[in-house]
């Protein structure tokens, strides 16, 4: 057997030859490899029963696979709109220039390729990019030129300094989560004391929605997984944080790990469920081991695993499944069709997955923040946590800020704060616009900044990001555009077609051949994207054009050059080739609509 071959079948037997566990293997064997060879494909489709088709067509779904050879050291630049504001395309152009390498292409003698990727969650400390899966942020001239010296003297990025790999939780404002010193099992111990019907009852009176940004209540998700029928019940811990400007996930996961894992195991008590997963998003791949020692030392404290706590029947333990680029795995069937090992396509909803979810099983997913959440409802009791906020949005809400700042981080505040109070304590000035929730959120403009971050005012799964009056908003919903149009998954043709249509004619304002029917067509595929798209990712791309189009117009109306129609296009000059080719240079060569044909 081939070394490689031996690797394949060693990868397959650690994963219990089980075909969901199909995205860990090739996750596991590019680790090792570098990139995924069709053989191995081959291999792998044997070793785990499944076709070859499906197995490459896993492969080519999630944008951190490969199944051809990429550098030995694969560079990824954050291509996020803070990001860019931060100068990284000049940046990237200064480390391509250093290395000799094109841009989207491997280098000749195969060490380095240098891309971008969408968000990775570090726009609080951007610029920032990932090497070989690593994050190094804060990037500038000096630290470029230190990364592109370290590549050509083929540095191990064990041996690179540690201070590049430092990533900062920048925490600014605590409140009731952030600032909790419970110890791990305090929150546990108090749920088990109150039984599973009174946990439930105090999750009631809290009232806590879920802080992925749908704001469905927890408590009832839970009811409905607890009184599905059918065994093995699951509790998933969404933690595939891919919305543009969101990070807060990643500081939980830094440091509260103990308060997520403890927030799945209240679910677990609620629910009855034995089996968790946490689904991390491959950006945050660097936090993977910290995360498993984590769980170690919980299995070991007996707040994992069976009997916990001593509660005969409590059994409870989680695994990490680690995503691999692909945006779309954050609404949470896709999540749970990935979690099974197949490309994360969302499914046709009803069912639902609290009655059939992983595997066909009642399954309860929720978001990182929600989960932390029930441990302080756990402690303090529902009517504690209702007590701050607003009627319809109880407790507090992480918010990730980043832009035109002072002090981009993390904020904690009661739900109802207003949005010039952020601005205010974040150290913006000169304001222009707010883009709260992610590229699939809303843009807010200067007559509006009075609004509350709530439920029933502006809601948000966490993303706050800062434009002040030296951005052209145009550029923004551009570089959303073609985040959307890069990340839909392809499976409904709206959403396929209509973002990739959408991306067309913003470039094409870009370029300058902009005509009002164009904005016309942009309206036109913004509706159909609403109305017709399988899922959120379609329903919500044409959000930030729509509210730019709407309170930033003249950010459009001046790079229309035309009042009809303009073609994207110089056709004359296309032409060029062709006229070169064939020895014509007459004006019968040319496009010209003032000439008559000659018959
Ligand atoms: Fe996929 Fe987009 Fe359709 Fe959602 S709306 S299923 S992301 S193609």
């Amino acid at each position: 057997m081939s070394d490689d071959g031996k690797l394949v079948a060693d990868v397959i037997a650690r994963h219990g030859h089980e075909p969901s566990r199909l995205l860990q293997v090739l996750v596991e064997l590019q680790e090792a490899l570098g990139w995924l060879p069709p053989g191995v494909l081959t291999q792998v489709a044997g070793g785990l029963g499944l076709s070859r088709a499906h197995v490459e067509g896993v492969a080519g779904f999630y944008s951190f696979l490969h199944a051809r050879p990429v550098g030995r050291y694969r560079v990824l630049f954050s291509d996020n709109v803070t990001d860019r504001m931060l100068g990284a395309p000049a940046l990237m152009e200064a480390l391509c220039g250093k290395l000799w390498v094109e841009r989207g292409k491997v280098s000749e003698d195969g060490l380095v390729s240098v891309d971008t990727t969408s968000c990775t969650g570090m726009c609080d400390q951007g610029p920032a990019l990932l090497v070989n899966g690593r994050p190094l942020t804060r990037l500038n001239h000096a630290r470029v030129n230190q990364i592109a010296e370290l590549i050509r003297r083929q540095e191990p990025l064990a041996a690179w300094p540690a201070e590049l790999f430092h990533v900062d939780d920048n925490i600014r404002r605590r409140d009731a989560l952030l600032g909790s010193s419970q110890r791990p099992g305090e929150a546990l111990k108090a749920a088990v004391m109150r039984g599973r019907e009174g946990w439930l009852e105090e999750m009631r009176a809290a009232n806590l929605r879920g802080r992925g940004g749908a704001g469905f209540t927890t408590a009832v998700k839970w009811m409905a997984c607890r009184d599905a029928p059918g065994a093995g019940k699951v509790v998933v811990c969404n933690a595939d944080e891919g919305e543009p400007g969101t990070f807060k996930d990643r500081v939980l996961l830094t440091s509260f790990a103990d308060l997520v894992f403890e927030g799945m195991t209240l679910a677990a008590w609620a629910t009855g469920a034995q089996r968790g997963f946490l689904y991390l998003r491959g950006e945050y791949r660097y936090l993977l081991e910290p995360l498993r020692a984590v769980l170690a030392r919980r299995r070991n404290a007996g707040l994992l695993g069976r009997g916990i706590l001593g509660e005969t029947g409590f059994d409870f333990d989680i695994d990490i499944h680690l995503g691999a680029g692909a945006y779309v795995c954050g609404e949470e069937t896709a999540l749970l069709e990935s979690l099974e090992g197949r490309r994360g396509t969302p499914r046709i909803r009803p069912p639902f997955p609290v009655t059939h979810g992983y595997k066909g099983r009642p399954t309860v997913v929720n978001n990182v923040e929600t989960l932390a959440k029930t441990t302080l409802i756990a402690i303090n009791g529902g009517a504690a946590f209702a007590a701050t906020g607003t009627a319809q949005s109880t407790g507090t809400k992480l918010l990730s800020i980043s832009g035109d700042c002072a002090y981009p981080g993390i904020y904690e505040y009661p739900f109802g704060v207003t949005i010039e109070r952020v601005l205010e304590d974040c150290g913006a000035s000169d304001v222009q616009a707010v883009q709260v929730g992610g590229a699939s959120g809303v843009t807010l403009a200067g007559y509006e900044f009075h609004r509350r971050i709530a439920f029933e005012d502006v809601p948000t799964a966490g993303a706050f990001m800062v434009f002040d009056s030296s951005r052209d908003m145009f550029a923004v919903a551009r570089n959303f555009v073609h985040f959307f149009a890069h990340e839909s998954c392809g499976f409904c043709t709206p959403c396929r077609v209509g973002t990739s249509l959408l991306q067309g004619y913003m470039d094409k304002l870009a370029s300058g051949h902009g005509a009002m029917m164009d904005l016309a067509d942009i309206e036109w595929i913004d509706r159909l994207l609403k109305n017709a798209s399988h899922c959120g990712l379609g329903s919500s791309a044409p959000n930030p054009v729509l509210d730019t189009l709407l309170k930033f117009r003249p950010a459009y109306e001046r790079r229309l050059q035309h009042l009809d129609f303009a073609p994207a296009f110089d056709l004359d000059a296309a032409l060029a080739t062709a006229r070169r080719m064939t020895g014509r240079d007459d004006p019968g060569a040319h496009l010209d609509t003032t000439q008559e044909a000659t018959p």
